[in-house]
């Protein structure tokens, strides 16, 4: 006899709350976790539906008080089925617990006040507006400034992106209502249909538009490979036109740090307050509302990071994903989902359009688009006149040393900064942090020791020896460099911190910001620091990668780049693309308006092909290299691979447990490295041992997954991650 456990309210505060439910003989078989069927529920035996979260044999109940699933819940094909459906998919695709999953999916129920709808609107004509405007421009006035920008050219804003993402405090706000300029006022029902698309599209944007819209019900997503600055926003813009003229919606992801109010604003102005939008510091209340909303149809467009993907349309009919390359559209919780994985599902269950963007595709789409898995849709040109690539400048750090320069500057990079200070421009400073994370290498010849068995750098151990990620191979800390015998071979430990010391001291006259993980933890704290930067408060801007994320600064024509190479060394087989994108990215944000630009990227490896072609802004020419290696090597794309993290607080049966698994799990067309101690030998008391498992499809690794989950013995925990 089976038993299946059921949640019969699934809002996530009745989640861990299941009830048990005989499954009569004639249900056998027909219905399986993740199924909506009919209960009797309550002393009255009211019929609901609830949805099967587990099945077994073992009854946790006298039998007397067990009663029967009366039958599958007709398939109504709720927005509930829908994303109950999808939490069910992704916790077999992920593992972690099905509760897991449908917290992911499903957003916390709060009790939530609807406000009122306000909107700042201008009292006077566009002209005074205007004169406002440049009275606060001259003044610099910047939050005043901020706030009558989009008034010179439209109606009204939402208060609610004012005194949110532009950062406008009441006070400014109140100060022109004051004044008699604007007026605050409360709106019922749909007041601001938007202007739609008012841009004419170039011809190639037209094409890619086309191409989705005609193309749509192929079932393949779409690869939209456009060069930085040719327009790939317009082009969604006008598919969602479209979508929503079908009485459909469209979900657009974008990178949280790209999710400006510059490009809410862009969506805003089109589709008018139909558009919504979610972010990761978002009180769940509002994030709830924001749900509720999208599910009774208040708005059509919800635009957010990963988390928007879970957003309850009714009528999909489309997901964009913006620079899907990025890194942060891979959960790292549990269940830890690729969100171009999980958009692929959902699209093809309700039949909408997938669109993926980006200047740099990730390796594994591009792949995929050369396959003809993904329609591949190119825009080469830029969509603004007078607009120009930066000139880059690769210098090599060896060369500087040999000269007697020891500074971490190049004599190149000094003499920019100089000159860019000195016209009164802005330079930023980045600093490949990924890269800083403690491995050995020569500051002489740039030399970084490898494991002599795999073709990734050794690590430094707390235990002061190196150590290879993927075999385990151990080596004692050399005194000098084992390839040119120079005694400059450090680990590196320098972070922005340090460089901002530097170069205060180099540069005492210029004024320094630094952005990273510690300047930007409070709410806006990035938006903040990139707002200053943006009015000038600062002429370098020191920081981590995130500063280079698609922020457009007009007077920037300076990007400098220290030690370029170091994330080559970390040992992930993607390290070359993580390198490249990020050098792209860098080099994309110097001279992007009115001044021409230019890039120096410092390097131990000037002929590292991820270096060359990031500074000549040249996509293929890294993808073909890159795709050759990943072949050769067998890694994704080529080959699936299934990261097992094992965690124990007995290392010595730990480790025996995981050779064990290994062995089991090694079968024909299944290639298991390891086990080797992870980075991080322990963390809280506990330790860690890593297996990589390759095979040739997802599937196999599923299996391999399913079965290293029953093989696991007791004190073991395994964590799972596939890349494909
Ligand atoms: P991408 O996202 O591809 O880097 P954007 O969508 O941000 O590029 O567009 C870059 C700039 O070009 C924006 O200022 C945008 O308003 C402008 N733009 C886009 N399409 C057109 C067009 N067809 N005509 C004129 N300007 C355009
Ligand atoms: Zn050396
Ligand atoms: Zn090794």
């Amino acid at each position: 006899m089976q038993y299946a456990d059921v949640i019969v309210d699934i809002s996530t505060t009745a989640l861990d709350r299941t009830f048990q439910y005989r499954i009569p003989d004639e249900l056998e078989g027909t219905v399986t976790v993740g199924s909506p069927v009919l209960i009797p529920f309550g002393s009255s035996d009211k019929l609901r539906k609830g949805y099967i979260v587990g099945i077994g044999d073992e009854l946790k109940f006298p039998v007397e008080r067990i009663k029967n699933i009366v039958g599958p819940a007709e398939k109504d094909l709720s927005i509930e089925d829908t994303m109950m459906g999808i939490a069910y998919w992704m916790r077999e695709q992920y593992g972690g617990t099905l509760y897991d999953a449908l917290r992911t999916v499903l957003p916390v129920r709060k009790k939530v006040q609807k406000q009122p709808k306000r909107i700042i609107r201008r009292k006077v004509s566009e002209e005074d507006i205007r004169k406002a405007y440049q009275e606060a421009t001259a003044k610099k006035h910047k939050a005043k400034a901020r706030l009558l920008e989009p008034l010179c050219t439209q109606d009204f804003i939402p208060y609610e992106i004012a005194s949110g993402k532009m950062n406008v405090a009441k006070a400014t706000i109140d100060f022109y209502v004051g004044a008699g300029l604007l007026e605050v006022a409360v709106t019922a029902g749909d007041y601001y249909p938007g202007d739609g698309l008012k841009v004419g599209l170039n011809e190639e944007q037209q094409k890619a538009a086309e191409a989705v819209i005609t193309r749509r019900g192929e079932g393949r997503p779409f690869l939209l490979f456009g060069i930085t600055g040719s327009g790939k926003t317009e082009v969604y813009i006008r598919i969602i036109e479209q979508v929503l003229s079908e009485g459909k919606q469209a979900i657009v992801l974008i990178p949280e740090i790209a999710l400006t109010y510059q490009t809410l604003l862009r969506f805003y102005r089109c589709f008018g307050d139909r558009v919504g939008y979610v972010h990761s510091k978002m009180a769940l209340s509002d994030r709830y509302l924001q749900c509720e909303k999208a599910k009774n149809g208040e708005i059509s467009v919800m635009i957010g990071p990963r988390s928007a993907l879970f957003t309850p349309f009714q009528n999909l009919g489309l997901i964009v994903i913006d620079e899907e390359q990025e890194l942060s559209y891979h959960s790292e919780t549990t269940p830890k989902y690729y969100s171009d994985e999980v958009a692929i599902k959902r699209t093809r269950d309700c039949g909408a359009a997938l669109v993926l963007g980006s200047a740099t595709p990730s390796v594994k789409s591009f792949r995929r688009a050369e396959s003809g898995a993904y329609i591949l849709l190119e825009l080469t040109k830029r969509a603004k006149e007078g607009a120009q690539l930066p000139t880059a400048e690769i210098v090599d750090m060896r060369e500087e040393l040999t000269s007697g320069n020891r500074s971490v500057f190049s004599r190149s990079l000094r003499q920019a900064i100089t000159e860019c200070l000195s016209k009164k421009q802005q330079a930023m400073l980045f600093l490949n942090r990924r890269g800083f994370s403690g491995f050995l290498s020569c500051r002489s010849c740039g030399e970084v020791v490898k494991c002599p068995h795999c073709d990734v750098s050794m690590t430094v151990h707390r235990s002061g020896n190196l150590q290879c990620h993927y075999c385990g191979h151990t080596a004692p800390m050399p005194k000098q460099c084992p390839a040119c015998g120079s005694k400059y071979i450090a680990a590196f430990g320098t972070g922005t911190q340090k460089i901002e010391e530097l170069v205060k001291k180099e540069f005492p006259d210029a004024r320094v910001m630094r952005m990273d993980a510690d300047t930007t933890k409070g709410k806006d704290g990035y938006e903040t620091i990139l707002g200053a930067f943006a009015e000038g408060k600062a002429d370098i801007l020191v920081g981590t990668q995130m500063i280079v994320k698609g922020h457009d600064f007009g007077n920037v024509t300076l990007v400098g780049v220290l030690a370029a190479d170091l994330s080559l060394g970390v040992s992930e087989y993607s390290a070359a693309e993580r390198t490249f994108h990020l050098l792209a990215q860098a080099a994309g944000r110097a001279g992007r308006d009115r001044f021409p630009g230019k890039v120096v990227i410092q390097t131990y490896r000037p002929d590292h092909y991820a270096l060359t072609a990031a500074a000549a802004q040249d996509y293929r020419l890294f993808y073909e290299q890159e795709i050759r290696y990943r072949k050769l090597a067998q890694y994704p794309p080529c080959a699936s691979m299934l990261r097992v993290l094992g965690l124990g607080k007995d290392e010595a049966a730990l480790n025996e447990a995981m050779k064990t698994l290994a062995e089991i799990v090694r079968t024909k067309g299944v290639t298991v490295l390891g086990p080797a101690a992870d980075g991080m030998r322990y963390a809280m008391d506990i330790f860690r041992v890593i297996l990589y498992i390759k095979a040739g499809s997802k599937d196999a690794l599923i299996a391999v997954r399913d079965r290293l989950e029953r093989e696991v013995p007791e004190g073991i925990t395994l964590q799972f991650e596939f890349s494909e």
